[in-house]
């Protein structure tokens, strides 16, 4: 069986912030955005095989964002709207 994703990465919580401005109210605010870090292992399970090594051998660390919606920070406001114009994987 493939080694999985997982088997390749350590998966860290990393809250980043962003400036994001809501389309119901226009204001703009910072917000702490959940991402997940994959670092690459530095080592694959004994169980891995030749082409495992190979999908290894070209993983690179990288950083997706959990969280697509965010709820308005403005009192008066408070909706909720997607998260557009922001990438959604980083590669580190
Ligand atoms: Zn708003």
């Amino acid at each position: 069986m493939n080694l999985q994703e997982r088997d390749f990465f350590d998966e860290t919580p990393r809250p980043k912030p962003a400036q994001l401005v809501c389309p119901h109210c226009r204001q703009p605010n910072q917000y702490a955005l959940m991402w997940i870090e994959r670092r690459k292992k530095t080592a694959l399970p004994a169980r891995a095989d030749a082409e495992d090594r190979v999908r290894f051998a070209k993983a690179q660390s990288y950083l997706v964002r959990r969280d697509d919606k965010v709820s308005c920070l403005n009192p008066r406001c408070r909706k909720t709207f997607e998260i557009s114009g922001l990438q959604t994987v980083v590669f580190l």
